[in-house]
């Protein structure tokens, strides 16, 4: 290679590689490159190597000024040349490049970062690097994996999040599928998803980890469901158990969903149709009170004249609202009084759904005012949530269990630590000058 260019080669960035000739290809730039390897000696025998010729291969890197970078590498082939040697002729390697890599090293990891920290579709990257998805997907698993497995990435949290949420919608094979996502509520980073909606997924999952690592938890916020409970109680008898505004509100926002179709189905005979004055309301019903507009408050006044003759659904929606109500003190014994006024509510309002719910809310009721003694926040829980749906919408629909928690791990639970770009104005290097 005659046309060898430093300034190519420091633009390529790559300490084993000079470059070459460069070549504009359509909208590519072509930049032949070679390693600096001269002296060799064969791995046998430690006798200096002679050249064997080259192998010109091309391999995809990251672009250079939005443009799509290949370089054509001029592969050495070397031979030992002592006759009593075994090893032969070899071809030589390199950290940048593996063999028959379709992309240099650092352009799997650039495909890793985009699709786990900025969150992109592998689909998306796959085209941007002129590869196919299963190629980009190996990409992120192989760069991807060491920091999802990485012990450090577990922190050591004071406070769990424990919710559920769905991984696949029923379809004619199976039922909805559900996984569990665990949460460090300090530095509000996804710990881990697992499979099931289940006691031993929690208690397993726990009895994984370090005992000096769990026992540094202090507390759980979870979903009030049983099995969740039994899984703690399990895995980590020492912490305190708090049902947080976000998931109580959730069970309370579900009791007045169920009797709004029921009131609905019961008045016009119909599942929820446009024009239905309950359907109209159905989502301002499940807003925060104070959040309403006056509008929103009028809409939902006249869609419960006309629709909810025995006022069911305006007693679930009180209900609701005084469940509400207890998360908005910090006082344990106000808390208390406003637990009370719940419960006068759904005794008073002889709604079977809220007579269920306020047994529900009594069961719970220790991990409801566990809420008022630890003050822990229910925002990182809500916050992570937001986050899982965004990269389920980019993935559109993940089957694959594995893939789908190495994603969100990238996603959430994993520090990028991208370095900072310095401001370019008030930098004056000196072949500007
Ligand atoms: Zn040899």
């Amino acid at each position: 290679m005659k046309q060898r260019s430093d300034g190519a080669t420091v633009l390529l960035g790559m300490p084993e590689f000079v470059a070459g000739a460069q070549l504009a290809v359509g909208r590519e730039l072509w930049l032949l490159v070679e390693t600096t390897a001269d002296v060799v000696g064969c791995e046998g025998c430690g006798t200096r190597a002679v050249g064997h010729g080259r192998r010109r291969l091309k391999v995809r890197d990251l672009p250079m000024a939005d443009r799509p970078v290949v370089l054509v590498w001029a592969k050495r082939l070397w031979r030992c040349p002592d006759p009593d040697c075994v090893v032969g002729t070899w071809s030589e390697q390199v950290d940048d490049i593996a063999p028959r890599a379709a992309l240099t090293e650092r352009a799997r990891a650039e495909i890793c970062r985009l699709v786990g920290e900025a969150g992109h579709s592998v689909a998306q990257v796959a085209r941007r690097f002129g590869v196919g998805w299963h190629t980009a997907m190996a990409a992120v698993r192989d760069h991807g994996r060491p920091r999802v497995d990485h012990l450090s990435r577990l922190g050591a949290p004071t406070a769990l999040g424990l919710d559920e949420h769905s991984f696949l919608a029923a379809t004619a094979e199976h039922p909805t599928l559900l996984v569990t996502g665990l949460v460090d509520l300090d530095r509000h980073r996804l710990l881990d998803v697992v499979q099931g909606r289940t006691a031993q997924g929690v208690s397993g999952w726990l009895a994984a980890r370090p005992a000096p690592w769990r026992a540094t938890i202090d507390a759980v916020t979870l979903d009030p469901y049983a099995g969740y409970a039994r899984g703690l109680a399990d895995g980590l008898p020492h912490a305190e158990l708090v049902v947080d505004h976000f998931h109580a509100v959730r069970l309370a926002n579900a009791a007045l969903d169920e009797v709004r179709r029921r009131v609905q189905q019961e008045t016009l005979g119909h599942r929820g149709r446009k024009a239905d004055p309950l359907y109209r309301i159905r989502r301002q019903l499940l807003v925060a009170h104070e959040r309403l507009t006056e509008r929103g408050w009028a809409r939902i006044r006249t869609g419960l004249d006309a629709g909810d003759p025995a006022g069911e659904v305006g007693a679930a929606y009180l209900a609701k609202e005084l469940l509400r109500e207890v998360y908005a003190t910090t006082s344990q014994r106000q808390a208390r009084r406003r637990l009370e006024r719940f419960y006068a509510q759904c005794r008073t309002a002889d709604v079977v759904e809220l007579r269920r719910l306020a047994t529900t809310v009594h069961r719970w009721e220790p991990e409801i005012l566990g809420w008022h003694r630890t003050g822990l926040s229910n925002g990182p829980t809500e916050a992570m949530n937001l986050l899982i749906k965004k990269i389920k919408r980019v993935g559109h629909g993940f089957r694959n269990f594995e893939n789908y928690r190495l994603r969100l791990l990238l996603h959430c639970g994993v520090e990028w630590h991208t370095p900072p770009v310095a401001r370019i104005r008030g930098r004056q290097p000196r072949l500007v000058a």
